[in-house]
């Protein structure tokens, strides 16, 4: 069997399970839509709380927490116990890791990039890769 029949965690109804995790097609339109509130709200009304934006928004703190570790929208004020560099344990306002410990991910992944080797006409592909990592935020 390749597909599976799941309740869908948004709203409950019977749907084939794809692979964009437990939520149906309509759930997920609706979250997607929430986002963007979500993300308005808070470029409208900086500083806010996740308990202000989750109340302000009808969406669950849960949800809100998870968009700021998937680094989709990011607080104003890192204040909140749960996000914490996942290295260092320094107070980070998205994602997972702190600038620092981002910063030196990226060194020991691309090396030769980071360490601005000018001699070697190599860089290009891996500049790229830096520049969509940007682009994405
Ligand atoms: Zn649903
Ligand atoms: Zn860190």
């Amino acid at each position: 069997m390749d597909f599976r029949v799941i309740n869908c965690r948004g709203c409950g109804r019977l749907f084939s399970k794809t692979d964009k995790g437990r939520l149906c097609p309509e759930c997920v339109k609706a979250l997607e839509e929430k986002f963007f509130q979500v993300r308005e709200y808070i470029r409208e009304n900086k500083g806010a709380s996740i308990i202000e934006v989750s109340r302000e928004n009808e969406v669950s703190v849960e949800q809100i927490k998870e968009w700021i570790r998937e680094d989709r929208i990011e607080l104003d004020s890192a204040t909140d116990p749960d996000f914490c560099c996942m290295t260092c344990g320094v107070p980070i306002k998205s994602g997972k890791y702190c600038e620092y410990c981002k910063k030196k991910m990226v060194n020991q992944l691309s090396g030769v990039y980071v360490q601005k080797q000018p001699t070697q006409g190599e860089g290009g592909v891996q500049h790229n890769g830096e520049r969509m990592r940007f682009l994405q935020k």
